[in-house]
């Protein structure tokens, strides 16, 4: 019954992530951006995909698709919000929870860097799969959905068990720090990281997964509420919304 998890890096910043069940020998791979990189990881762990779940529409996530589920014959499952992902098998929503060798799985909507995009986490392997909306220490950009609407996104995942351990889709991780400590200057466990990070960086290891906890410590991105950070944006007495929608835009600027 034991999830095994495998995260496998491809173009520039993005990660893949295979997940296996022994013993039913399921393996399910998150998202479809490289599939040469996909397959490689495949047989390092020596396993067989049976699944792909797809987070958004973006090309880095979904242009390897069709020639996976070709060569796998693997089912395709994705968000139903309007994308019209092509291959999928099932296209779902928020609320059509479905099951992965005898793991429950979550769909959650989190719109805001795409309309479509839907997160998933499995609530007994303590794990959420959060695509391009949640990054170590950051957020995804807002290509389509309004900041209010992201905000709202990122409350749901706020509210998962504080030891979600979280797989995102990029490693932005030292941009995202170097951001966060100048709206955040103050926070030491943000200054601790940011040296983790660093270290970490320098031999070319990845900062991905991440967890909930050290999440809402350290990315400003989840802090709206925090006085420290309002206080330096001015903003004391503003909306959380109006504050998370300050921070992207400081950071697009940035
Ligand atoms: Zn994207
Ligand atoms: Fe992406």
């Amino acid at each position: 019954m034991a999830l095994h998890f495998h995260q496998f890096a491809y173009r520039s910043d993005n990660y893949g992530v295979l997940v296996h069940e022994d013993e039913t020998g399921e393996t399910v791979c998150i998202d479809a951006g490289d599939a040469d990189a996909m397959f490689e990881a495949l047989d390092e762990k020596g396993w067989r995909l049976s699944e792909l779940w797809i987070t958004h529409h973006h090309g880095d996530h979904t242009s390897h698709l069709l020639e996976i589920k070709e060569k796998t014959e693997c089912l395709v499952i994705g968000p139903d919000y309007g994308s019209s992902i092509s291959g999928l098998d099932k296209a779902i929503k928020e609320g059509e929870n479905f099951e992965f060798a005898g793991h429950n799985v979550t769909p959650i909507h989190t719109p805001g860097h795409t309309m479509d995009m839907l997160n998933y986490y499995i609530e007994d392997g303590k794990v959420l799969f959060s695509g391009d909306t949640l990054f170590v220490m950051g957020c995804g950009r807002l290509f389509e959905g309004s900041a209010e609407l992201m905000w709202q996104s990122l409350q749901k995942l706020m509210s998962l068990p504080e030891d979600t351990i979280i797989y995102c889709a990029h490693e932005y991780t030292q941009a995202n720090v170097t951001f966060a400590l100048s709206v955040d200057p103050e926070n030491e466990a943000l200054q601790n990281r940011s040296e983790l990070v660093a270290s970490l960086r320098r031999t070319g290891e990845s900062t991905v997964p991440t967890m909930l906890s050290i999440e809402l410590a350290t990315n400003p991105f989840l802090r709206a509420g925090d006085q420290a950070i309002r206080s330096q944006l001015n903003m004391m007495d503003a909306e959380d919304a109006d504050v998370f929608a300050e921070i992207r835009k400081r950071k697009d600027n940035f």
